[in-house]
């Protein structure tokens, strides 16, 4: 995964204020400060980990101790997972592609098998061998470029999650070349541990936001429920396209105007389909995936963007029945899976219901 951008293969990690001001989700429940159990105001941490901005608020239950706990949680998991990490296990994993089986510590291993679990169920639309791909297009490093038509046909028989092998602890890329990638998921994996590392520590409410995985954990103080805003994807620096209510749980959007680069004119984003070798197009300007595991909801909000509209929302139902998503397409209408019509607002009417 990309995580610390340079880091990262993902979102640049420059810290200019206005990319700040992009990576923050507007909550509507805005709460300035906490309160420690002796009560002491401990303001919310925003930091950079997983090569975005990371927000965490645990509201009265923080503390200074449980931040920096929060905070060593996430940097460990970049430690982990990181592609442009050379000491990353993931890292390790790929150096010894089409050479030996590289031993894993269990948390990689489970990570692993729920990306290849989703795999499977998308079709290969979330694949966690796309590595190779990433690498080539370069979106979101300093120097992306359109690649040879050539170059991307060769890379595709790399891209091929069937040829991960597990041994016990140990993952074999069987070709040489082949490279991991949990861009996709990794944030989503951190927002839980980051919240199960609160829920541990006996935090009643808390609200954590990896550059846009959300996840708003227990009863709000008023008793309402959380409200997310979703951003509108055409403007995603300043609008907000819809807001979605739940009382407790995740929201993750993958999104086209997250990392990009444009080339004559025409826009290359960072969610590649690995069927084509090429940036996802099918209509999608972005998909949204409410549940209660954000690592799940990471990997199908990145499928969904590359299945489209009709073969996400199905995968969604079929596969996924808790979860609920919702898609804007490039036509300006929004289409969910059925639940979310009760709990997502459509804002300004830039989009309409399908
Ligand atoms: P997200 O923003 O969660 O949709 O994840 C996009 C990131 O995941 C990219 O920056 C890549 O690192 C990686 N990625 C790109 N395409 C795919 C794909 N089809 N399946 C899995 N990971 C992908
Ligand atoms: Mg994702």
């Amino acid at each position: 995964m990309r995580l610390q951008k340079p880091p990262l293969r993902g979102k640049k990690t420059s810290a200019s204020f206005s990319f700040f001001l992009r990576c923050i989700i507007f909550f509507l429940p805005l709460v300035s400060c906490s309160r420690s159990a002796g009560g002491r105001a401990v303001p919310p941490h925003t930091f950079v980990a997983l090569g975005t901005v990371c927000s965490v608020n645990l509201y009265e239950d923080g503390t200074e101790a449980l931040y920096r706990r929060i905070t060593e949680r996430l940097q460990q998991i970049e430690g982990a997972f990181s592609v442009n990490l050379p000491s990353s296990e993931i890292s390790a994993v790929n150096r010894m592609a089409g050479i030996a089986p590289v031993p894993v510590s269990a948390e990689v291993l489970a990570v692993l098998e729920a990306a290849l679990a989703v795999a499977e169920k998308s079709g290969g639309a979330f694949n966690p061998a796309v590595g190779p791909l990433v690498a080539l297009w370069g979106v979101g490093t300093e120097t992306p470029a359109v690649p040879d038509a050539d170059a991307i046909q060769a890379l595709l028989p790399l891209v091929d999650y069937r040829k991960i092998q597990r041994d016990g602890a140990a993952v074999f890329l069987t070709e040489a070349g082949m490279q991991l990638d949990f861009g996709g998921i990794a944030k989503g994996y951190a927002a839980d541990e980051a919240v199960r590392v609160a829920v541990d520590a006996g935090v009643r409410r808390a609200l954590v936001d990896l550059g846009g995985n959300i996840y708003v954990y227990g009863k709000k103080a008023d008793g309402t429920a959380w409200r997310v805003g979703v951003k509108n994807p055409e403007n995603a620096g300043a609008d907000l396209a819809l807001q979605v209510e739940l009382a407790s749980g995740t929201v993750v959007t993958s999104g086209r105007y997250e990392r990009f680069f444009e080339q004559d004119g025409i826009r290359y984003h960072h969610i590649i389909d690995p069927a084509t070798g090429y940036p996802a197009e099918r209509g999608v300007l972005s998909a949204t995936v409410v549940g209660q595991s954000s690592l799940l909801a990471d990997a199908l909000s990145t499928a969904a963007f590359v299945l489209g509209k009709e073969k996400g929302l199905a995968l969604l139902q079929n596969e996924y029945p808790d979860m609920d998503a919702l898609i804007l397409t490039a036509d300006h209408t929004a289409a969910g899976t059925p639940r979310i019509r009760q709990t997502a607002t459509l804002l300004r009417n830039a989009y309409g219901w399908e």
